[in-house]
């Protein structure tokens, strides 16, 4: 049986890799695991043709580091690996209705996402509980831990 994986580049259920396409235990094992978990064999193979020509283009070389990170950047950003890849940073700026993880729903807009925690403003009904209020007037902050869901409002 084969495994397959939903794919955050093609959006698609399709098979996954059979093996991460970084070995375990070096400096990109946990990527290499990351792609396997997240990135079907088919758009990964599509990287390795692009990054061929990549290389070839730009001149990339491989061997040396800032060679190795900007063919690191690429692919990430070929792949939706990037910061902008996260699901929720793609509704920034975008009015979004906030499920919390103890079942209130609001909506505001996405103004900011970092690690932890994601900031909005212009709250319909004002600034709900279990947000903390930002420098912005208006504008407030909740942990990531704390959301359930983050939809593009209708
Ligand atoms: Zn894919």
């Amino acid at each position: 049986m084969t495994t397959t994986v939903k794919c955050i580049k093609c959006g698609e259920e399709k098979p996954a890799l059979a093996a991460p396409p970084f070995r375990a235990g070096t400096k990109l094992g946990p990527l290499g695991e990351e792609i396997q978990q997240k990135i079907c064999s088919p758009c990964y193979k599509d990287w390795i043709a692009m990054s061929v020509k990549l290389v070839n283009e730009l001149r990339l070389d491989t061997t040396d580091p800032r060679g190795q990170e900007l063919w690191l950047k690429q692919m990430k950003i070929f792949l939706n690996l990037d910061e902008s890849s996260d699901p929720w940073a793609r509704n920034l700026d975008k009015r979004v209705v906030v499920e919390t993880v103890d079942g209130r729903t609001l909506t505001a807009t996405l103004i900011g996402a970092d690690d932890h925690r994601l900031t909005f403003s212009d709250f319909e009904g004002g600034v709900p509980t279990g947000f903390a209020a930002g420098a912005n007037k208006g504008a407030a902050s909740i942990a990531r831990d704390a959301l359930k869901t983050v939809e593009p409002a209708a």
